[in-house]
Formats: C-alpha cells, sequence, structure tokens
C-alpha cells in the first residue's frame, strides 16, 4: 500500500494504464542547412497547434470539461501561436547554428526556470502549461510519438508522474480514476479530475516503480491510498466501499434543490468560497445559496499589473450576474501574509502575517482601494452585493474602511453612474480583538464573516504554515467556540447577521456545533455544500443547542470531538 493525498474523492478498482514519457534523445549537435532546419521547427510548430487543435476539439466534443478547463487549450494554442517563442527558437538555431530539438529545450527550459522561480502559486502552476506546449513541441521536431490515453479501451487506472492538462483532456470513459507521484490539492491535475468527478490520488511518492502496466489496482481517493496487486478480499472489501460511496454521492445530489433548513425548522445558508468568477458555476452546480467569500486576491495575482477598474469591475459583474439574486460576499484585497504581487513590492518583516497587509495595507496606500471599492459599487447595480473587510482589528480600522467606501459611493452616484441600494458592508473576524469586540463592531457592521484560518492562528499564536505547529490549528477547542459565539451573539445582539468562511465551516462534525452556537452562514468549498447540507437537514437545532453549550464547557478539543461524534452519529 501506497500513501498520496486524496485529491478528487471516490474510490476505482482496475488495472494500471502507466503513462510512460516518451524518451528524447536530444544532444547540441550543429547542423548544416541551417535554413532546412528552420523549416523542419516550422513544420514541428505548425503540427504542435494542429495536434492542440486536434486534443481541444476531442475535449469539446466529449462535454465533460468546463469553458473554463476548455479555456486551457486556447491558452496553450495562444503559447504555441506567440511569435515570441517560435522567434527565440529561430534565432537560437540561426545564430549558433545548433539543432531544432536542441534549441526547443533551451528555450523551453528558460521559460520554465523563469516561471517556476515566481513567488505567486498562481505562475508557478503555469510553468506546466509552458511544459505541455513545449514537450509535445519537442516532440514533434524530434518525430516522437506521445502516447495517446485517449485510446485506452480497458477499465484503467493512469499512472503516471503527473499529468499535464492535456493528459486529463484525453481521458475517455475507460480512465476510472488516476494516481500521480508528484502534485497537491491546487495542483492543475487534482483541480481537473475534481471537475471531470475522477477519484484521484496525487503526490504519491513510489508509484512509478512500485505499479507495472497491467497491474491491479485500488484507488482509494478518500483516504489517499493505493494498494497494488491486492487480494480477493481487498478488492471484496473496496467494490463494496465503492458502492456505498456512489449511493452516498447519488443521494446528495437530490438535495442540490433542497432548503438547508434543520428538522425543526431552522433555516440555514450554505454558500460557496471562490476564487474566481468561473468558480460560481461550480457553487451553483452543488446548489450553492450564494457566495460567501470572494478571494478578490487571485484577480491581482493573476495580473501582472495592479487590475484596473474596469477589468475589476467585469469581473465582479460576471460573478454577480452568474448568481442572479444569489447574494455574493466578496472580500477586499487581502495582500500580504503569505499571499504576495510581483509588481507591490512590500517589506521584508519578521512576522508577515502580523505585519502589514489586507485592510491595513489598503488604508495605507488608499488608490489601490479606491480602484476596487469603485469597481464593485459599478458591479453592485447587476446583483446583491456584500462587501467585507479582511483583518479588521479596531473599530478605527472598519470606520475608516467604510468611510473610504461612502466616499467613493458618494462620488460615483454625482459622476450619475448607477450604483446598487442595498449593499451590505461587514467584515472578516479574522483577529481575536474583534472576536472580544464583536458586540461593538455589530453596531456599525452590516454583518461579520468568521475567518477560522485565521482566527486560530491568532489566538493560539501558531503560524498556519508552520507544519511543526500544525496541532495547535484547533477549530474544536473550547477557547476558539468560545470566541465564535461571542461573534455570533455580538451580530445577533444588533438584529445582524453571521457566517464563518473560514476552513472550519465546511468540516462535517463542525456543522453541528456551529449550528448550535445559532451560525446564519457556511461557506466552504463548492464541493463540500451537499455533505453540509445534509448535515444541516438530518438535525434539530434545539437539540445542537444543547450540544454547544456542553461543547463551550468542556476543557480540551478532543473532548469537544467525542461530544459531537456521540451526539450525531
Ligand atoms: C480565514 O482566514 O479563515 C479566511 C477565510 O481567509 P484566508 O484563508 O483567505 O486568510
Ligand atoms: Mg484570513
Amino acid at each position: 500500500m501506497l500513501k498520496g493525498i486524496a485529491a478528487s474523492s471516490g474510490i476505482a478498482i482496475a488495472k494500471v494504464y502507466k503513462l510512460e514519457v516518451p524518451t528524447m534523445n536530444i544532444t547540441d549537435a550543429k547542423v548544416e542547412d541551417v535554413a532546412a532546419e528552420v523549416e523542419k521547427f516550422k513544420a514541428a510548430m505548425a503540427k504542435t497547434i494542429a495536434d492542440i487543435e486536434g486534443i481541444k476539439e476531442r475535449a469539446t466534443k466529449a462535454g465533460k470539461l468546463s469553458a473554463e478547463e476548455i479555456a486551457v487549450f486556447d491558452a496553450h494554442l495562444m503559447m504555441a501561436q506567440d511569435p515570441m517563442l517560435a522567434d527565440e527558437i529561430v534565432n537560437m538555431i540561426q545564430a549558433e547554428g545548433v539543432n531544432a530539438g536542441y534549441a526547443t529545450q533551451e528555450v523551453a527550459n528558460g521559460m520554465v526556470v523563469m516561471f517556476e522561480s515566481m513567488d505567486s502559486d498562481y505562475f508557478r502552476e503555469r510553468a506546466a502549461d509552458v511544459k505541455d506546449v513545449t514537450f509535445r513541441l519537442k516532440a514533434n521536431v524530434l518525430g516522437v510519438v506521445v502516447p495517446d490515453l485517449g485510446a485506452i479501451t480497458e477499465d484503467s487506472v493512469v499512472v503516471a508522474h503527473d499529468l499535464t492538462p492535456s493528459d486529463t483532456a484525453q481521458l475517455n470513459e475507460f480512465a476510472k480514476g488516476f494516481a500521480t507521484a508528484i502534485g497537491g490539492r491546487t495542483s492543475h491535475s487534482a483541480i481537473m479530475a475534481r471537475s471531470l468527478e475522477i477519484p484521484a490520488v496525487v503526490g504519491c511518492t513510489g508509484i512509478l516503480e512500485e505499479a507495472k502496466h497491467g497491474d491491479t489496482i485500488v484507488l482509494d481517493a478518500i483516504k489517499g491510498n493505493v494498494i497494488l496487486n491486492p487480494t480477493a478480499e481487498e478488492v471484496a472489501t473496496y467494490e463494496k466501499a465503492k458502492q456505498e460511496y456512489l449511493e452516498y454521492r447519488a443521494a446528495l445530489k437530490v438535495l442540490k434543490d433542497q432548503p438547508s433548513i434543520t428538522t425543526d425548522g431552522h433555516q440555514v445558508e450554505l454558500v460557496g468560497n471562490i476564487g474566481t468568477p468561473k468558480d460560481a458555476d461550480g457553487v451553483l452546480e452543488n446548489g450553492g445559496e450564494g457566495v460567501g467569500l470572494y478571494r478578490t486576491e487571485f484577480l491581482y495575482m493573476d495580473s501582472q499589473v495592479l487590475p484596473s477598474e474596469e477589468e475589476q469591475y467585469v469581473a465582479y459583474k460576471a460573478v454577480l450576474e452568474k448568481m442572479g439574486n444569489r447574494p455574493v460576499v466578496v472580500r477586499t484585497l487581502d495582500i500580504g501574509g503569505d499571499k504576495k504581487l510581483p509588481y507591490l513590492p512590500i517589506d521584508e518583516e519578521m512576522n508577515p502575517f502580523l505585519g502589514y497587509r489586507a485592510i491595513r495595507l489598503c488604508l495605507d496606500q488608499k488608490p489601490i482601494f479606491r480602484t476596487q471599492l469603485r469597481a464593485l459599487l459599478r458591479a453592485s447595480a447587476f446583483g446583491k452585493l456584500r462587501i467585507m473587510f479582511p483583518m479588521i482589528a479596531t473599530v478605527k480600522e472598519f470606520r475608516d474602511a467604510k468611510a473610504v467606501y461612502e466616499e467613493e459611493r458618494a462620488k460615483l452616484i454625482a459622476e450619475g453612474i448607477a450604483v446598487g441600494d442595498d449593499v451590505q458592508v461587514g467584515m472578516m473576524v479574522e483577529i481575536p480583538a474583534a472576536a472580544v469586540l464583536a458586540d461593538q463592531f455589530a453596531k456599525i457592521a452590516d454583518f461579520f464573516s468568521i475567518g477560522t484560518n485565521d482566527l486560530i492562528q491568532y489566538s493560539m499564536a501558531a503560524d498556519r504554515m508552520s507544519e511543526k505547529v500544525s496541532y495547535l490549528y484547533q477549530p474544536y477547542n473550547p477557547s476558539i467556540l468560545r470566541l465564535i459565539k461571542m461573534t455570533i451573539d455580538g451580530a445577533h445582539k444588533e438584529g445582524k447577521w453571521c457566517g464563518m468562511c473560514g476552513e472550519m465551516a465546511g468540516e462535517p462534525n463542525a456543522v453541528a456545533i456551529l449550528l448550535g452556537l445559532g451560525l446564519d452562514e457556511f461557506s466552504m468549498s463548492a464541493s463540500s455544500i451537499l455533505a453540509a447540507r445534509k448535515i444541516v437537514r438530518s438535525m434539530n437545532k434545539a437539540e445542537m443547542e444543547e450540544l454547544a453549550a456542553k461543547a463551550l464547557a468542556c476543557d480540551t478539543a478532543e473532548e469537544v470531538l467525542e461530544l459531537v461524534k456521540g451526539a450525531t452519529k
């Protein structure tokens, strides 16, 4: 048995299809006829473009990928058609007289190194796209055949070092799942697997060495385990587990349009966290009742310069229009900490998570903040917008941020530009000081959204990036539950609503306690929504209130978890 990371839930039992990368022997040999070599390269480039177009066409016809995933191929086509790439390779052939394969390899490596050395995860992941396109290009230059996943004709689990976006798009109905040696939950292959809804285990070290083509394999992508050549008994166990999982998923789909209501009639909102406008599709497909957190920093991180008011307006409007009359909570720029912008240098700090970030930066660099607020306000005419400020620590910060909002709103109105008339302006509660003073904040904020990812790290004084202290990430610790309770009670006292958009909101065991504490809105990754709805619909609010009261009186997180498990199984 090998261990990896469960990237896309499910179980598959099939034969191993080992995707072996063809070897390409490239030397720096010089060529006699430079012009002929340039022609050879150009033909290979034309074939590469045709190949990508073919894969895109096949993927579009198969209808399994979303518009955004199909757009990956457009990005690849753009890369392949970019004259800069071709010119650089041609120049190298001409200037150094080297063969086309070598020139392609050198230029490609340079580009990959450039992308991989960037600070942002987004750009580092784009290196995979460069590799994908230039790998195909090199193969065509050398006349090497690239393996064709689309030609699999037997139920298989694809085993590979990694799967590129074009590999994943070629997977047909015989591909029952995949296991890769590298990758994490946010790698391209993991994201693709989730949208294709096939089980996948990534970061499975040793899989390439251990698995042989044709071996029987059990892929347990619920726990992140891979079993090679299982016994008959193991096969039977996993067949049963697979059946149970499929029944569970099918049962969940039934809940897509059902209300999120407890057995005693208490209704809550189950909404989704998104990073891009496209993610809103997943929220709707999974029965989300709105967006509870739009992390706008991705818009800034995906850009080479500060995104313009117009660019931001288009993105915010797209989300609001997609969500129709459902609420959309947009968080203003939360940069700093582990999220950096290459074009916005921030001085090195000893403790960046305690430093110059989020609302602190926005209040210091107001033009950036004003541009975002204007874009948001203009978009507010197209839906049900709620704006929230991240990392609010003091009442003054909230007042100052709200004042900038009011100024921009007044300016737009004076300019005759339409803005929504029911925009709510609230705040994240993710700093303990804000939780403790929630009753005061609730007088001036329209709503709260509890960011447990940060609230826990600041309460426990435990860096959320450090593995060594990760044991202190304790959502069930009574200290955290009490801060959550103070926040919810503070909001309710002033007739305001309180949500949660940290990871805790989507944890099945947390739903019961949060319901009991009176949380109004739960915001989570789209794929968790239906499971949370099932839990809510099976619960009695009054009983959960009793459970929450007991949890608040516990000493440890372990005791709380035991209590919840005992009460909800
Ligand atoms: C949080 O802190 O809980 C949160 C939702 O924000 P982020 O994870 O983006 O810091
Ligand atoms: Mg946060």
